[in-house]
């Protein structure tokens, strides 16, 4: 194989769920909700399916999903989006960051990025050529220092990528945090991937507020979205991305020719899911809030701290003073550990580092059935 992606084995989310698939373990590892989604968006996806038409849709998306995404920008975040010049339709956020970043980085150009981050990021980046350069944040705040921010700018730098919310760490990046980077962005005349998949699951009355919406942002911004966060059906893999004509007109290059396309009747249900009523998407941030408190203080009354978890459907948990750490045990060999002996899968943190990772942090998705958050929650002290 090329050096670049040899270098990596097989992503920690499929070997977590293997290895808790074999040992019958829960898990609380891969982020994917254990229910069955919403439920009026299986049926018209059933009705598209055998009614519709399965052929090839357009290569941007079906016009009523793109009508939809951009009728949702302009609902949620006051944007205003061109549906026929400014969104396309990819086969989930995956495809859509891999679009983005083969259609914009020439080889040489710098990339920044925060650590901790997804793992589908940096081996696409290098295969393309760019160069990544790394932004730590701090835990448990997760707080970005200014200075090292821009430190990491320079006169080569083609583009930031932003999660926000933060896959693991569940951050959800403040007003004051996204000034500072637009700031940077704006000074370096470089453009944002903003990968914002978990835009309607954020807690405590918090608002997704996303970087396109800032000042100076509209035009240098490309944000992305999928189904599988929205509508708790993350195999369906149907992302989208909006952006400006002249930005998403490279992306659409590379789109053309690593997918193409996307499922027509999925499509269609994605977009008559995107115009459901508020109470939709309010319940789901509330049910996932009422979860996260839940396998919250189950941990903690197991002898795992929590971080605070402000978005997405994760929480980390400190395993520094865990009973029953071995001495010679990372975070990673004690999440195989947890999953094969206590019964509890769990993804180490140190899975989202390309260096310098912390070896004291796992990552739980509480996206699961009550009962089966609580029958984790009593092996954990079992087990301790
Ligand atoms: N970005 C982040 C931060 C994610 O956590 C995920 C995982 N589900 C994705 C992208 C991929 O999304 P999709 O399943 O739509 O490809
Ligand atoms: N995004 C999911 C997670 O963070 C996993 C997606 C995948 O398995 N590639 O757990």
């Amino acid at each position: 194989g090329n050096a670049i992606l040899s270098g990596y084995g097989t992503t920690i989310f499929e070997a977590m769920s293997r290895l808790a698939a074999t040992h019958n373990a829960i898990n609380l590892g891969q982020g994917f909700p254990d229910d069955r989604g919403a439920e009026d968006v299986l049926q018209v996806a059933a009705r598209a399916l055998l009614e519709g038409n399965n052929q090839y849709p357009p290569m941007m998306g079906l016009p009523v999903l793109r009508q939809a995404v951009a009728t949702h920008a302009a609902r949620f975040y006051g944007l205003e989006v061109d549906w026929e010049r400014e969104v396309m339709v990819t086969s989930g956020a995956t495809e859509a960051l891999a679009a983005c970043l083969f259609g914009l980085i020439e080889p040489g150009d710098e990339v920044v990025l925060f650590q901790p981050l997804y793992d589908s990021y940096v081996p696409i980046i290098r295969r393309a050529g760019g160069i990544p350069r790394f932004v730590r944040l701090q835990p448990p705040g997760w707080t970005v220092d200014p200075a090292d921010l821009a430190a990491a700018f320079s006169p080569r730098t083609k583009l930031v990528v932003l999660n926000n919310p933060l896959n693991p760490a569940a951050k959800v990046w403040s007003a004051d945090e996204l000034q500072l980077l637009a700031d940077q962005v704006i000074a370096h005349d470089c453009l944002a991937v903003c990968d914002e998949v978990y835009e309607h699951l954020v807690f405590d009355g918090r608002r997704h507020l996303p970087l396109m919406a800032l000042p100076g942002m509209r035009e240098r911004t490309l944000r992305i979205g999928s189904a599988g966060k929205t509508f708790s059906l993350t195999g369906w893999k149907v992302g989208y991305v909006t952006a400006a004509p002249g930005l998403l007109q490279p992306v659409s290059k590379a789109h053309q020719y690593l997918t193409f396309t996307t499922p027509p009747n999925l499509q269609a249900a994605v977009a008559y899911g995107l115009a459901k009523d508020d109470a939709y998407f309010g319940l789901l941030a509330a049910a996932l809030e009422a979860k996260r408190d839940r396998l919250s203080a189950g941990l903690a009354s197991s002898g795992l701290p929590v971080l605070p978890s402000q978005g997405t459907y994760f929480v980390v948990a400190d395993i520094s003073g865990v009973g029953g750490r071995r001495a010679t045990e990372d975070d990673a060999a004690f999440c195989r550990r947890l999953t094969t002996d206590a019964g509890v899968a769990a993804i180490p943190v140190s899975a989202f580092y390309e260096q310098d990772a912390p070896t004291h942090l796992i990552r739980f998705c509480f996206s699961k059935q009550d009962a089966i958050l609580d029958s984790a929650v009593i092996r954990l002290k079992e087990f301790f």
